[in-house]
């Protein structure tokens, strides 16, 4: 008798846990289901606000304005002196002395060059910016604003030019960039 009051009591209990673990697994299904539904909820959200800061930049566009895509500020597009374009990203004139030596940096030499030559181009027509070769002849650091030190375009970067030592960078391969600081 005692066993089987044992055995009743021993099954009723197993009764109980598999009664409750199919409650937690109904539970589980109910919150894996909930935020399946939250999931997508964002998702579609995310989708939305996406198309709709593509249509704003296309009607920024339209008006000519472009964005910087560091400080993210507006510029007028016909202002050329304002964005310096890479290729992929419009960066302003104020962000360079940052942006470029950490993107430089992400970038392989067979990538980087031809940015940093158009860069160079660009602050040297824009910017008043000068090549030095020297370092001894930097001027003196209270007028320069930026400087960049950049690989020489004439003969890529080896310092060798038809044969020859390059004269333009002293075949050092590299020279200096140095923006000078407009006064106040
Ligand atoms: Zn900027
Ligand atoms: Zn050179």
């Amino acid at each position: 008798m005692i066993i089987y009051i044992a055995y009743v009591i021993f099954d009723c209990n197993l009764l109980m846990n598999n009664r409750l673990q199919l409650h937690q697994v109904a539970l589980l299904r109910a919150t894996i289901n909930t935020m399946e539904n939250g999931l997508s909820e964002i998702l579609e959200r995310l989708a939305r606000a996406e198309r709709e800061l593509e249509q704003m930049r296309s009607g920024l566009g339209l008006l000519g304005v472009k964005r910087c895509s560091t400080c993210q500020a507006f510029f007028h597009s016909t202002d050329s002196a304002a964005l310096f374009a890479d290729g992929g990203e419009s960066v302003c004139y104020g962000c360079i002395p940052t942006w470029w030596p950490a993107r430089s940096e992400t970038l392989p030499s067979i990538d980087r060059l031809p940015i940093e030559h158009r860069l160079v181009r660009w602050l040297v027509a824009h910017h008043n910016a000068r090549l030095i070769q020297q370092s001894h002849k930097l001027p003196d650091e209270s007028v320069q604003e930026f400087r960049l030190l950049t690989s020489c375009e004439q003969c890529e970067g080896t310092g060798k030019l038809l044969g020859g030592h390059c004269h333009y960078c002293g075949s050092q391969g590299a020279m200096w960039l140095v923006v000078p600081r407009v006064a106040d």
